[in-house]
């Protein structure tokens, strides 16, 4: 069977099942995880999957082809990816791997992998399974278990709140995974919860679950407005993300939570923040201000891991949702884990998110746009903005260009993911911030002319 070589991304696998990924593919790629182990001198991995359809399946063949060539195999059945995680941290081997297609289309599926203890990206995979290997004389031992009681004791335990008077939350799991979680987690913890979509299911009937996109919070906020809910928490297909939305309905980007958190953080412990390129400004202010180290990273998990991995700081985070909590927690990205951190806080501050918000620096800000390209053209055209861009101000090439002017800055990068380019733009009014994006798309239309600027 020939192997499409464009479903081993930087961060992950992923590819349309059945045509490009499937349970012969999947067996072929538990050989390739199988060598990763032997040289990582790994013998024993956790699995698991999220709720999608090809799941199941896909999950039993990575068990047996992992077994078959002598690793040992703890199958958690159905989890969110941050249950896989903190399985292979509680483990020996600090290893595990997720069959999940995160917040792709519902035929997508896919694999998250971290060995001893470290993410592996799907092209390291790739370079492995040319190599062929006999199945082992001994094979490994399969085993279930469940982790979900270990986790949300563990969770409750850290949180710190008072019980008295409880906080009323609205959670949308979207028929993702973390309805096999989230319900429990939060009543658990001692809140008041009103569920929504928390049945698994792979054909995601209600809307997407991905909280990345403001369509897919609808549903939530017309329910705490209805409820007069304190807060409301969405997660993704795999519950490693997390969206916000406040008592009075607004949406709270991820870059702003992550400034409520670090304010909170360095109160008490001083250390480095991680965050990526698509962040505001405001973010390495307040690190800054309050004696932190903050540290830029290109955008993707693969990145921010091996920076917590280096810089070993007391939070990471993206403007997609991922929060990896390192402070005191084990520093993978846990979308339950930091709602529960934003119930902590709610009742540390003794304010409703809506005052925190109000507190935080004002700016003008779009979310993140996209621009359909290809996968072919996408990384040409950010090389031929980055080196012809005409445009004066600090510029930041980690990941993209990113150009910070006086007024405020703009983003242009290749999505890893998707082929489509990535924007975003923010400024100190809302004229600075039209400005810079009508200057930025003006130097795209002038120095690829061929693309369709279509903003999504
Ligand atoms: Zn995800």
């Amino acid at each position: 069977m020939e192997i499409t070589k464009s479903i081993f991304r930087e961060y992950d696998i992923r590819g349309t099942y059945p045509d490009q990924i499937n349970e012969e593919i999947v067996k072929k790629i538990a050989v390739a995880i199988s060598l990763k182990c032997q040289q990582e001198r790994v013998d024993e991995i956790c699995i698991g999957r999220d709720g999608r359809l090809s799941g199941k399946s896909l999950l039993n063949s990575l068990s047996e082809g992992l077994s078959e060539h002598g690793i040992n195999v703890t199958n958690l059945g159905l989890v969110t990816t941050p249950l896989l995680y903190y399985a292979a941290k509680k483990s020996k081997s600090k290893s595990g791997v997720m069959i999940t297609g995160s917040h792709n289309p519902k035929n997508y599926n896919g694999i998250k992998l971290v060995i001893n203890d470290k993410p592996v990206s799907g092209k390291e995979i790739f370079n492995l399974i040319k190599h062929k290997r006999d199945i082992s004389s001994s094979p490994g031992k399969i085993i279930s278990k469940d982790i979900k009681e270990d986790y949300i004791l563990e969770v409750t335990k850290n949180i710190k709140i008072n019980k008295d008077k409880k906080i009323k939350l609205v959670i949308d799991c979207g028929n993702g995974a973390a309805g096999c979680i989230a319900p429990k987690l939060f009543k658990n913890i001692g809140c008041d919860v009103i569920e929504l979509f928390s049945e698994v299911d792979g054909n995601f009937p209600n809307h997407h679950p991905d909280p990345g996109k403001t369509e897919n919070l609808k549903d939530l906020i017309q329910e705490i407005k209805k409820t007069n809910a304190d807060l409301g928490l969405a997660f993704d297909g795999d519950g490693d993300r997390v969206g916000l939305v406040t008592n009075t309905g607004e949406i709270i980007f991820p870059d702003k939570i992550l400034m409520m958190f670090s304010q909170d953080i360095l109160s008490s412990q001083k250390g480095s923040i991680i965050f990526d390129v698509k962040c505001s400004n405001a973010l390495p202010e307040i690190i800054k201000d309050l004696g932190g180290n903050p540290i830029m990273s290109p955008t993707g998990h693969f990145h921010i891991k091996n920076g917590i991995n280096k810089h070993n700081p007391l939070l990471a985070g993206e403007m997609s949702g991922h929060i990896f909590f390192n402070d005191k927690w084990y520093g993978f990205d846990d979308g339950h884990y930091s709602g529960a951190r934003i119930i902590e806080l709610i009742w540390k501050r003794n304010e409703s998110i809506s005052e925190m918000n109000e507190k935080l620096p004002k700016s003008f800000s779009t979310p993140e746009l996209n621009i359909d390209v290809t996968d072919e053209t996408k990384f040409k055209i950010i090389e031929d903005f980055s080196s012809q861009c005409s445009l004066e101000g600090e510029k930041i090439t980690i990941d993209g260009l990113r150009i910070n002017f006086d007024n405020g800055w703009g983003l242009l990068r290749a999505s890893n993911t998707t082929p489509k380019l990535v924007l975003r733009f923010e400024g100190d009014s809302m004229d600075s911030l039209n400005k810079i994006k009508d200057n930025f798309l003006n130097e795209l239309s002038r120095i690829c002319p061929d693309i369709d600027i279509n903003l999504v």
